[in-house]
């Protein structure tokens, strides 16, 4: 047996043991519980399937049922002013695929949940969604990797080591045809939130809005004042919508390789109150501005499943953390 499929081993049973409903509620019970959704519908488009970012409506509700058994559901607000009892947990989304709107916010809606929408708006201002059509790029078209590793001189292992400039330069290169790349790529990932879909929002649905850059760049591919611009850009287009709230979830959320205490400092002088990333992990304290989420996938199909998730991460993230202690300050 080798040391992984030890460790593996010893965590499972452990996991097990601590994720029984009362061993559960005892040890959840300062926790706040921040999820993060993306889509929610029957007909997932390729992005989401090949990502695992959709729920389909009947196991979201589901889901929505389970978390409302064991956290109290808070507002987007309460998270930022703090104070609230626990264990409680709010419910996320990113990016503004049309489910949200279509499917999931009736459910919400009937649940009495009010919850957090992170919103690229140059999608909704008819762009192209950047980050569907990056993992379109890297997903299905072999030459975009070619021209990356030609124009990098080595092989990249991450669509999010993936800059702006490697997209725009791909693109511009004479190597496909933009037009139908754009095309292709808004087929890949799906139909998103419009100002209609906001406007009807905007009151008595119990959604804010939250900053999630407005294009959907990694951060720290970014120069400080391309990431301001990014957050601001995407404040301003949110400003005419009154259920707007000061908090920015990062894009694609993983520490270190998109997040950094540079990024930090960066969007927190640019006015973000709370920032959000996406590390798998649970939280013990009621006030603060950087949180962890933890995603909702179509595998967590009964509360077991929950609460071994849940148990799991707060196993493993002090071990995270012991690891990125030991690579040192970043
Ligand atoms: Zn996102």
């Amino acid at each position: 047996m080798t040391p992984k499929h030890f460790f593996s081993r010893i965590l499972n049973g452990l996991v097990g043991l601590l994720s029984g409903e009362i061993v559960f509620r005892l040890i959840t019970r300062r926790v706040i519980c921040i999820v993060v959704y993306h889509d929610v519908t029957k007909t997932p488009y390729p992005f989401s399937q090949r990502h695992n970012l959709n729920v389909p409506p009947a196991l979201f509700e589901t889901q929505i049922g389970f978390i409302k058994h064991y956290f109290t559901i808070i507002s987007p607000q309460q998270l930022v002013d703090g104070g609230y009892a626990t264990p409680a947990a709010l419910i996320t989304f990113d990016d503004g695929f049309a489910g949200f709107f279509d499917n999931a916010l009736p459910i919400l809606e009937r649940l009495h949940c009010p919850s957090l929408l992170c919103l690229n708006m140059a999608p909704v201002a008819g762009e192209v969604f950047w980050s569907g059509l990056l993992a379109y790029l890297y997903d299905t078209d072999k030459k975009f990797i070619e021209y990356l590793t030609a124009s990098r001189g080595r092989q990249v292992d991450s669509f999010l080591q993936c800059t702006p400039e490697d997209v725009a330069g791909y693109l511009a290169s004479g190597w496909v045809d933009r037009e139908k790349v754009d095309q292709m790529a808004r087929h890949y990932y799906g139909p998103f939130a419009t100002h209609e879909h906001l406007a009807r929002i905007e009151q008595g649905f119990g959604v804010a809005l939250g900053n999630h850059s407005y294009r959907h760049y990694n951060a720290v591919t970014l120069s400080p004042e391309a990431l301001q611009r990014e957050y601001w850009e995407n404040e301003q287009a949110l400003a005419q919508y009154s259920n707007k709230i000061e908090i920015f979830s990062y894009p694609f959320g993983q520490p270190d390789t998109c997040l950094n205490t540079e990024t930090h400092r960066v969007l927190r002088n640019a006015g973000a109150r709370v920032l959000l990333y996406s590390s798998g992990g649970v939280m013990w304290r009621t006030k603060g501005s950087l949180w962890n989420r933890i995603g909702m996938s179509e595998q967590i199909t009964d509360e077991k499943k929950f609460r071994r998730m849940i148990v799991r991460s707060i196993l493993i993230q002090p071990l995270k953390g012991f690891i990125r202690f030991l690579s040192g300050p970043r």
